[in-house]
């Protein structure tokens, strides 16, 4: 008897909860499904599974190293997996399967699916809580509800922390290798063409490089060096002072408690707050937390539902050409342009400009903020379902905690405050690169007209602002 851990967005061994419980009763045998007609109604973009392609590559030289084989399957969508994977089950004699529980309505129907397929069998499957510090469904208030605002749910998690940070899972040690009669193609990853994606035009392997070890490095570098700077540097999107982590933690390249416990092992893994860069490293962490329990505890933000009841009403723009212009980079507005163009550029942007974007989007544009959390999640090596809805309905005021309606960013002045010297700017607008600090965040705000090859502003700020305040008065 034998058991199967099934990897899904957690493409790596160390401190993993599934294969840790998979390995210690019995022989291993690992599988993947991928679901390429799956991921496109997910709007994954074509950058994150060419990453999740080539960090399953490194995986399966990981499990070969531990004497797992790796049995890798195509099934465009999840509905038709529980079948060939019970088959798999039987012919390799497999008596438990064991994953990590995965928050989304699809990925809930898939594992329900297979629950129920399996009742007939002697076969056990279990789930593990893996993706988050503490476990979905149990950060309750004193009513015992989920927590709807971030600053509560933060305090809850400072409690626990206190307690304890959630340590790692231990190394797994290699197991007996198995004489098992699998075919070279059962295990053969196919590349991103083969699953009908296009290959980004991108640098990719250079700008986003897989493995465990790299994001390790990564991770303790950026507790090591730059921390410390988190506050005062992380809102200016010229410097480099952010972790660039979210890519390896959605992929599960990296682990939440890794993260966690790099930031306390100069304080032995206590939780002792020594500076504000941890402090407020920490509470970004905290916020993707939040926004996981929250896709778990609402399934509505899964079905592309507004999260407060009354905004529901909001009457959106339809408008193609501003749509298309905000999509790539042509709004006249330069620090929209410049995330814009970052995002296309590099699959990632940086997290103030991707708040200035999206404001914009969905209040001076007062276009569907769907169509801006759909563009993010084709294009984003990022995109995950809880942190980008949760960030979308946060800029919409539509979602919960989210900013108060009235509270609309001006971009310009946005630009101005975060991006003083107008490098970022001049990084993703080659067009601007000749104008000076004071221009360049509004050139064409001048007496003299400049003769750019750059678009006018496509609305104006003042106007469209009292339009979306407007809209959302109008909401009983
Ligand atoms: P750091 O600043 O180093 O933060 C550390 C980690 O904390 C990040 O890697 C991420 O896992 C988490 N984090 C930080 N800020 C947030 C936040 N506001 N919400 C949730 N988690 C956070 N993040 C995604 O991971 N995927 C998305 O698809 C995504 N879409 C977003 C869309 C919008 C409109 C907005 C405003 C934010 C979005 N974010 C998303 C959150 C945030 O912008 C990114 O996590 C961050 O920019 C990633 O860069 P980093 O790894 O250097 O983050």
């Amino acid at each position: 008897m034998k058991n199967l851990i099934w990897f899904r967005q957690d493409l790596r061994i160390s401190d993993h909860a599934a294969l840790w419980h998979a390995t210690q009763q019995a022989e291993c045998i690992a599988y993947v499904a991928l679901s390429p007609a799956q991921w496109r109604i997910h709007d994954d973009a074509a950058i994150k599974i060419d990453f999740y392609l080539r960090q399953l590559q490194q995986l399966k030289q990981q499990l070969h190293q531990l004497n797992i084989p790796l049995i890798v399957q195509v099934i465009p969508f999840w509905k038709d997996i529980a079948q060939p994977l019970l088959e798999l089950c039987k012919q390799f004699d497999i008596q438990q399967i064991h994953a990590n529980l995965e928050f989304g309505v699809h990925e809930q129907q898939r594992d329900q699916c297979f629950k129920d397929i399996l009742k007939s069998t002697q076969i056990t499957f279990y789930l593990h809580q893996d993706r988050t510090l503490f476990p979905v469904g149990h950060i309750r208030n004193q009513s015992g509800q989920p927590y709807k605002v971030f600053s509560a749910f933060k305090h809850n998690c400072y409690q626990r922390l206190d307690i304890q940070i959630p340590a790692c899972f231990p190394d797994i040690t290699p197991q007996i290798p198995l004489n098992l009669d699998i075919e070279p193609s059962q295990s053969t990853i196919p590349a991103l063409a083969d699953l009908g994606y296009i290959a980004p035009t991108l640098d990719i392997q250079h700008l986003w490089p897989v493995g465990e070890d790299f994001a390790k490095k990564q991770l303790n570098e950026f507790i090591e060096q730059d921390v410390v700077h988190y506050q005062q540097q992380r809102d200016f999107p010229a410097l480099s002072a952010t972790s660039q982590l979210a890519a390896y933690l959605n992929i599960g390249i990296l682990s939440i408690r890794q993260c966690l416990q790099t930031l306390f092992q100069a304080q032995h893994g206590q939780f002792l707050i020594q500076n504000q860069g941890q402090r407020c490293w920490l509470d970004e962490l905290l916020w993707r937390e939040f926004y996981q329990h929250i896709l778990f505890d609402f399934p509505q933000v899964s079905k592309h539902q507004l999260f407060q009841t009354k905004t529901r009403q909001l009457v959106w723009r339809e408008n193609e050409t501003d749509l298309k212009a905000w999509q790539h980079g042509q709004t006249g507005i330069p620090i929209v342009d410049a995330g814009m163009r970052q995002l296309m550029q590099t699959g990632w942007i940086h997290n103030r400009v991707r708040m200035i974007c999206a404001m914009f989007l969905s209040k001076n544009l007062l276009i569907d903020w769907r169509k801006g959390e759909q563009w993010f999640m084709q294009h984003l090596i990022d995109g995950d379902l809880a942190a980008n809805n949760g960030g979308w309905q946060w800029c919409a005021s539509t979602g919960t905690d989210a900013v108060p309606y009235f509270r609309i960013f001006n971009p310009i002045e946005q630009s101005k405050k975060f991006d003083p010297n107008g490098d970022y700017l001049r990084k993703w607008l080659p067009e601007l690169r000749h104008l000076d600090a004071k221009t360049i965040h509004a050139p064409y705000a001048t007496s003299e007209q400049p003769h750019l090859d750059y678009p006018e502003p496509i609305v104006d700020l003042k106007a469209s602002r009292l339009r979306a305040l407007d809209a959302f008065k109008s909401l009983s």
